[in-house]
């Protein structure tokens, strides 16, 4: 569902990632790891098309992503069918969790709004916070917000899903609940690049990890590989420091 090659991107006179070769199928659980600055959230925010990169090829569901951001209707097409979850929550700070939820598929997908509705009591369900459909972002916990914003991109029946490092801006306690949310996920078989510094999460649900370092990636595989018997000395390296 995503296949990029030698993808390159610079900010300036920055390169921030080298001659990325990426291909994930369908059903994959991807988890993107790498210290403060490698590249991580440039990489996935490359794969819907928020940031631009110069030279490369990259497809997303079988939609092409022209460098320097000429893509037009591609570009529509993936941030429709891309699902993505930030670190801060990016709720509509003055609509309910319900009609958070609702907004794009009304208004996007064109779906009426007493089946918008029907999804949305479900995906809260399915996410734990069906009590909560009525109160405002402001009234919930980071956790409670961040599981809103994880049902409102699911709502869009994305066929991929990104996460940049959707615990990071919670308290402890929260995290467990979002991690359950995002295990579910996977279980279900929804595809997910996730870039995360939960290392006990990225074990249980990754498929393949990959390791990023300055720009390139320096590492990757199943996690058992990677976590336990890492080759690359600067994986070993980062693993030591964080682990
Ligand atoms: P972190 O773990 O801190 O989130 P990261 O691996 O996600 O780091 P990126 O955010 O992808 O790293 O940044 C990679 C590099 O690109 C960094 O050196 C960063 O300073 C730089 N960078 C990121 N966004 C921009 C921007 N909009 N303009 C200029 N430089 C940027
Ligand atoms: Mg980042």
């Amino acid at each position: 569902i995503v296949s990029m090659q030698k993808l390159n991107k610079h900010f300036g006179s920055l390169h921030v990632l080298k001659d990325i070769d990426l291909a994930i199928t369908p059903g994959e659980v991807v988890v993107v790891i790498g210290a403060s600055g490698s590249g991580k959230s440039t990489l996935i925010r490359c794969i819907n098309g928020l940031e631009e990169f110069q030279q490369g090829t990259l497809e997303v569901d079988s939609k092409t992503l022209q460098p320097h951001g000429k893509s037009g209707r591609a570009l529509q097409h993936i941030r429709t069918e891309v699902g993505m979850v930030f670190q801060q929550f990016n709720l509509f700070p003055h609509l309910s969790v319900r009609d958070n939820i609702t907004l794009a598929p009304l208004k996007v997908r064109g779906v009426n709004r007493q089946e918008a509705k029907q999804t949305a009591n479900r995906l809260l369900e399915r996410v734990g916070i069906e009590d909560q459909a009525d109160k405002y972002p402001s009234q919930l916990s980071g956790g409670q917000q961040q599981r809103v914003a994880l049902a409102r991109a699911l709502a869009m029946e994305p066929r991929l899903m990104l996460f940049d490092e959707p615990t990071s801006a919670l308290d402890p306690e929260m995290i467990g609940e979002v991690l359950d949310a995002m295990r579910e996920l996977a279980k279900d078989g929804m595809t997910m690049v996730i870039v995360t510094h939960e290392m006990g999460f990225a074990r249980e649900v990754a498929d393949r990890v990959i390791y990023i370092h300055q720009g390139e990636i320096t590492e990757q595989g199943p996690p058992e590989q990677l976590f336990d018997a890492p080759q690359h000395e600067r994986t070993q390296g980062f693993l030591s420091r964080v682990l």
